[in-house]
């Protein structure tokens, strides 16, 4: 179950900042995402069924899920931009509201709570 958005100005500003903290990799994985869920809601998606299929050099693959052109060219912090404005729109969190949902299914989130870098200094010396 998830919940729409109703956050102070604050509670967006430290999402926004934990976007900007996530790697290139993961901010490109869902935007694959998103660019999946495009393609399924437009019905563009080429092969119903099974999704999923293994490449010539044993790589599993998803159908759908490729990148839009020159989206791998853009800056990092360009695409955490593009991951927050697809946020912004879907405007969904975890129940409870803790955490906003970044990408369709919600698989990929960030917390509204401020990062607390004492934790995280408490974390990689533990
Ligand atoms: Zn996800």
């Amino acid at each position: 179950m998830s919940w729409e958005w109703s956050h102070t100005p604050e509670a967006y500003s430290n999402a926004y900042d934990q976007v900007h903290t996530l790697s290139r990799a993961e901010l490109l994985t869902i935007l694959r995402e998103w660019a999946y869920d495009d393609r399924e809601k437009r019905g563009t998606l080429r092969f119903k069924g099974s999704q999923v299929w293994t490449d010539k050099r044993g790589t599993k693959r998803v159908r759908g899920f490729r990148l839009p052109n020159g989206i791998r060219r853009l800056p990092t912090d360009v695409l955490a931009d593009l991951v927050w404005q697809r946020a912004e729109e879907h405007r969904t969190c975890s129940n409870g509201g803790f955490n906003a949902y970044l990408c369709p299914d919600g698989c990929h989130t960030v917390p509204f709570d401020p990062v607390d870098v004492d934790d995280r200094e408490e974390e990689r010396t533990a």
